[in-house]
This record gives C-alpha cells, sequence and structure tokens, in this order.
C-alpha cells in the first residue's frame, strides 16, 4: 500500500482563503477587521522568525499586526503591563506571547494576564482546563493540535470510536491534541518517553499523532497496516547534499511509512503550515466574539 499525502501546505492554503473572505465580509458589514498582537522578548533567531511568518500571514489574509519587540531584559512588570494594556485595547482580539521567554520571566504568571477572550494560542489555563472537561468548551484550542485535527477533518477521516494513540504529552501540542480526540470520542493512548514496549502500542494505533521530537523515530513495522499518521515533529539532521547542511526531518521514518499507512502527513508540508492558518482562525473567531 503507498498512502496518500495529506498535503497540509494546499489545506492551509484553502484555510488561509476562507478566512480571507470572512475578513473581508467582516470589514464590508462593520468596518472592522480582526486584529492580532505579537509579543516578542529578545533576540532569538528562531523566534524573530517564527513572529515574522506570523505578521505576513496575517497582512495576507487582511488581520492587521501590532507589534511589540520588546528588549531582553524587560521587567516582569514592564511586560505584565505591555499584556495588560493589550487586554484593554478594542482593536486587539487576539494576543501572542512568543514562547520561550527569558529564564528572569515568570512565564506562567504573563500566559495566565492574557484576557482569556484574546488568548488565541489557547495556553491559559482555563482554556486548557476547559478542554480537558468534558462539556466546558475553551475560548480557543491551541494551533497546532488544532491543526491536527483539522487535517483529519479534511481528509475525511473518522475518528470517533477509533483508537487513537498520541506519542508525547506536552502542553503545547501532545497533551491538548490528546483531549481534542477523546472529545471526538476516539479510545485514547498517550505515550510518552516511560511507555513501554512502545512499538507494539504504536501498533494498535488506527490514528496516530507523533509528537515526541526524535527524528523519525516511528519505523514502518510499528504502524498498523492502513492506519492514519499525522507527524508533528520537526527535527533537522545533518545531510552535506543539502545546501544548509541540514534537512528537517519528521518523528516518523515517512519513508517506511507511507509503504503501510493509508494517508500520512510529509515534514515539511504538513501540520507547520497549518499552525499558523490556525492561529489566524482564532483570531478571526475572537473577533467574531467581539462583535456578537
Ligand atoms: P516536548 O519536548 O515538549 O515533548 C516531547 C514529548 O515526547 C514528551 O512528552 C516526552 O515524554 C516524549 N518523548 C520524548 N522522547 C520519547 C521517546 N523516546 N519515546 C516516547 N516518548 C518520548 O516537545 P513538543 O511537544 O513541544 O514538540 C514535539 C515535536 O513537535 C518537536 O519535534 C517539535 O519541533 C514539533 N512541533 C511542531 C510544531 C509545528 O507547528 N509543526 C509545533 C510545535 C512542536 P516525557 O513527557 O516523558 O518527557
Amino acid at each position: 500500500m503507498t498512502a496518500q499525502i495529506i498535503d497540509g501546505k494546499a489545506i492551509a492554503a484553502t484555510i488561509r482563503g476562507e478566512i480571507k473572505t470572512e475578513v473581508e465580509a467582516m470589514q464590508a458589514q462593520h468596518d472592522k477587521v480582526p486584529g492580532l498582537a505579537t509579543v516578542l522578548v529578545g533576540e532569538r533567531k528562531d523566534s524573530q522568525t517564527y513572529v515574522r511568518m506570523k505578521k505576513k500571514a496575517c497582512a495576507e489574509v487582511g488581520i492587521a499586526s501590532f507589534s511589540h519587540d520588546l528588549p531582553a531584559d524587560i521587567s516582569q512588570a514592564d511586560l505584565l503591563k505591555v499584556v495588560q494594556d493589550l487586554n484593554a485595547n478594542p482593536d486587539v482580539h487576539g494576543i501572542l506571547v512568543q514562547l520561550p521567554l527569558p529564564d528572569h520571566i515568570d512565564e506562567e504568571e504573563i500566559l495566565s494576564a492574557i484576557s482569556l477572550e484574546k488568548d488565541v494560542d489557547g495556553f491559559h489555563p482555563i482554556n486548557i482546563g476547559r478542554l480537558s472537561m468534558k462539556r466546558r468548551d475553551p475560548l480557543f484550542v491551541p494551533c497546532t493540535p488544532k491543526g491536527c485535527i483539522e487535517l483529519l477533518n479534511r481528509t475525511g477521516v473518522t475518528i470517533e470510536g477509533k483508537r487513537a494513540v498520541v506519542l508525547g504529552r506536552s502542553n503545547i501540542v501532545g497533551l491538548p491534541v490528546a483531549m481534542l480526540l477523546l472529545h471526538r470520542n476516539a479510545t485514547l493512548t498517550i505515550c510518552h518517553s516511560r511507555t513501554q514496549n512502545l512499538p507494539q502500542v504504536v501498533h494498535e494505533a488506527d490514528i496516530l499523532i507523533a509528537a515526541v521530537g526524535r527524528p523519525e523515530m516511528v519505523k514502518g513495522d510499528w504502524i498498523k497496516p492502513g492506519a492514519v499518521v499525522i507527524d508533528v515533529g520537526v527535527n533537522a539532521v545533518e545531510d552535506a547534499s543539502a545546501k544548509k547542511g541540514y534537512r528537517l526531518v519528521g518523528d516518523v521514518d515517512f519513508a517506511e511509512a507511507k509503504e503501510v499507512a493509508s494517508a500520512i502527513t510529509p515534514v515539511p508540508g504538513g501540520v507547520g503550515p497549518m499552525t499558523i492558518a490556525m492561529l489566524l482562525r482564532n483570531t478571526l473567531d475572537g473577533a467574531k466574539q467581539g462583535l456578537a
């Protein structure tokens, strides 16, 4: 069997097109556009790149960006004040504090200070708490996990009643994606670094979500024939033949897995593009809630 390749790049482009249309309609009807504030502390190159990509994506769909590029030595109190001012700004519907924050900053306090109604990253403890409870919908769902479910939906994969295995239990990916699968009535197993007999557990999965950050760890013979594989991992491995000297691979051995799975996401071009598309979606939804 050769798997269907789930084209996250194309699906994300479709979603961005849908968002653009909705933003235009909002502007025409209400003379308002959604606004996303980015808060970047310090000069980490990777964080700068992520923020730049998010702002570019906003511009392409007509969402206004509000940038706050702050010095690495900003005090906790001053950073808190920036968040509070953004909470009070009616043109800002989403606040994104780029992580990680410098060591002297209490990240938990900053993330908790973001207004629930503007928590488009979905990392506020109350939003995560609601995600983990029955019949308590969060205002926002974290973007990467939401993107994984959207990929399944748009590929026509049934989740209800299926055996789902999530590799990883991080607050950012593993745990929230597991909760989303549970809400959609999958029978769920969550694996982590202490899980025993991992290949056997993975082999039970009709739907496998891999988010461990270990290059090509999941081998083809771990995968149940016909399973759907969503590979969240992004790992740089040395490659002398590549221009940059490295290439990106997922947590799943793609070449092997695609011969066994029924559908699989590539890395890059699978989950990655969905994360930003879901951030735009959350920002638009936040702005719509403000109009309601
Ligand atoms: P973390 O390092 O926070 O979590 C990794 C998880 O994997 C942990 O729960 C850990 O277990 C588990 N794990 C680690 N090694 C093993 C192992 N050998 N066997 C079983 N489980 C293991 O990573 P993140 O969740 O933040 O990210 C995971 C991957 O997803 C990374 O490659 C990251 O780059 C990528 N990513 C991609 C995004 C995208 O937009 N495409 C967005 C965010 C992340 P334990 O809890 O026991 O330590």
